[in-house]
């Protein structure tokens, strides 16, 4: 079956400006490219080009397994897996364009699946692990995928069941013991242990495919972002500019390879700068973790809000920090955090507890890279997202009665004064933008005007050009004339020392039109009860004023989350209004 390929032309608009950023074009300079100039391909900046540089023996991966022991894995030596994992896919019949796919969890098959995949000119796709049957047989169907790398246990719980469903899935390659005994499946280890260490990559044009992500599903049903191998070139530039990422850092990115984190800034981005990548085999867990940073030395650290607020909850602010106090922190430079809005009190817990503040940043699967961040070396804004990174040209538009950028004749306003809530809009050109939704023109068409990609999220930028997430459009609140970003009140929920975690709604009111109501998770040791819910309520209005403060507040210890832990404010609605719940494949299970 011949995959279809969408267009890799990006869309731009006629007030796009012609040619690439400057500081793009520096950027690639940074990259080496295939030698004999034969394209850019992401792999070779990865690993190949280190090892040709004579750097083959630095360590690119720590793996930490589940019992803490530490495997070391070369480049050299991550060189050669990739180099066989390659050779293994040619000797099957695959080639350029075609999809391989991933459910794995963090193992040294992984990387060299990535990058066998991607030194082949094929389409990687990372699945979740996590991922139940359903939300894995629609990827595959979806990403037209030739070939599957799981595990046997992987395979028997979450696809061999649905197998002949999938035509189009020829290769089912199973890492470690077991696929003898599974029909249809194929061992990894013997495909890669028979196949030469030698492969050199075919020409590779920047715009050729290289990743497929599929967006988290906060706001309904996940999309294929196709990226390209040019992507490789904002990845290598933004973990620097954004990440502080240097050559001989130990970077730890605890976000999931299945999602666009935990591959372009898990495993790509710090790869083409040669540093050291802790890969934690096991889960969170607030001892382990801290053990992990302060043994593995981790001095560059990326990971998620909800995580930050995972450790919160175990070592409060203005209670001794006896737990992250117990551990060596002091090899860690820079903390970031990206996927949802990062609430002020979270970066004032870093300060406070770990004595580093945490840089949020955003960006999203279709941007393939970080776009706005809070630098380092920059003023920290609480609160705040930060602001474009170079190369990166932001705007704030003014927003039409559905909540999204009003497109007038074609044209769209951008809101230029200070403050002022619009749809955050980024101007197309940057190499890791999306280059289609895979299968769906129309939706990705839709996604730009006037010479703008369109993010569907909305922001307002301060005087001195810093971004502050007001939340998805789709999520605002309309109520009694007034524009509500759930954001707003969550964060100052959150600084309530009972509150752990808050989602925050509009819910239809004859009256005002919606009002504000509240899910919240509390901390240990606080109880659910009417006089807590008045205590909250007086709390907000104190801060927010009546006309934003919740009006109404639930508890609820396990608010639906996506599996890459954003806060699935569509659930809470749908359930509150005993609406169809809609697609629930990236719904994270609840204990
Ligand atoms: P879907 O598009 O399927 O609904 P999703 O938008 O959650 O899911 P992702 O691409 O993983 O999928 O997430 C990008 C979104 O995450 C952004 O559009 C934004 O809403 C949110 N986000 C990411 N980083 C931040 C941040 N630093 N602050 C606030 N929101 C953020
Ligand atoms: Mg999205």
């Amino acid at each position: 079956m011949k995959p279809h390929t969408p267009a890799a032309t990006p869309v731009l608009g006629d007030d796009a400006p012609a040619g690439p950023d400057p500081v793009w074009l520096r950027a690639r300079s940074l990259l080496d490219g295939l030698p004999g100039g034969r394209g850019l391909n992401i792999a070779h900046e990865a690993v190949d080009r280190h090892v040709a540089a004579g750097r083959g023996e630095r360590t690119a991966l720590r793996c930490v397994a589940a019992d803490r022991t530490v495997t070391p894995v070369t480049y050299a030596e991550l060189a050669r897996r990739a180099n066989r994992f390659a050779n293994g896919l040619r000797a099957l019949g695959v080639g350029k364009g075609d999809r391989v796919a991933s459910l794995l969890g963090r193992c040294p098959e992984l990387y060299a699946s990535v990058l066998g995949t991607l030194k082949n000119t094929s389409v990687f796709c990372p699945l979740f692990p996590a991922f139940g049957p359903a939300p894995v047989e629609e990827r595959l169907r979806l990403g037209e995928v030739r070939v599957l790398v799981t595990t046997a246990e992987l395979y028997r719980r979450k696809a061999a069941e649905r197998r002949e469903r999938l035509p189009g899935l020829e290769h089912v390659l199973i890492v470690g013991p077991g696929s003898e005994r599974l029909p249809g499946t194929a061992s990894f280890d013997a495909l890669t242990a028979e196949a030469s260490e030698e492969f050199t990559i075919p020409d590779t044009d920047p715009g050729d495919m290289a990743l497929l992500h599929f967006t988290s599903g906060t706001t309904g049903t996940p999309k294929g972002a196709v990226h390209v191998h040019e992507a490789v070139v904002a990845h290598h530039a933004t973990a620097a500019l954004a990440l502080d990422l240097r050559p001989d850092d130990v970077f730890w990115c605890t976000a999931d390879p299945g999602w666009v984190t935990g591959t372009s800034y898990g495993i790509i981005a710090p790869l083409t700068h040669g540093a050291t990548l802790v890969v934690d085999a096991g889960e969170y867990e607030a001892r382990r973790w801290y053990g992990i940073l302060a043994d593995e030395r981790v001095n560059v650290w990326y990971t998620a809000p909800t995580a930050i607020r995972m450790l919160m909850r175990v070592s409060p602010r203005g209670s001794p920090p006896e737990l992250p106090r117990s551990f060596d922190l002091s090899a860690l430079r820079f903390i970031a955090s990206v996927g949802e809005p990062l609430n002020p009190e979270a970066v004032r817990w870093g300060q406070e507890i770990l004595g580093l503040p945490i840089h949020d940043n955003w960006w999203q699967t279709e941007t393939g890279c970080i776009m706005i961040a809070n630098t380092a070396g920059a003023e920290i804004r609480p609160g705040s997202m930060g602001r474009p990174l170079p190369g990166v040209s932001a705007g704030v538009l003014a927003r039409g009665p559905e909540g999204r950028a009003a497109v007038t004749d074609g044209r769209v306003r951008v809101l230029e004064e200070p403050g002022a809530e619009g749809e955050l809009a980024l101007r197309p050109g940057w190499p890791a933008m999306f280059r289609g939704y895979l299968g769906e023109e129309q939706r990705y068409r839709a996604c730009f005007a006037d010479g703008w990609y369109l993010t569907g999220d909305v922001a307002r930028r301060d005087a001195d050009g810093y971004y502050w997430f007001v939340g998805r459009a789709d999520d605002v609140i309309k109520s009694a004339g007034h524009l509500i970003g759930p954001f707003e009140v969550e964060s100052t929920l959150m600084e309530h020392p009972a509150v752990a975690e808050a989602g925050v709604i509009g819910r239809p009111d004859p009256v005002a039109g919606e009002i504000v109501k509240a899910f919240v998770s509390l901390k240990p040791g606080f109880e659910a009860d009417d006089a807590l819910a008045r205590d909250l309520t007086a709390f907000a209005r104190r801060r927010l004023g009546p006309a934003i403060a919740p009006r109404e507040i639930a508890f609820d210890q396990h608010l639906p989350k996506t599996r890459s832990g954003k806060v699935m404010r569509r659930l809470l609605r749908a359930r509150e209004l005993g609406l169809p719940e809609g697609d629930l494949s990236t719904l994270e299970e609840t204990a």
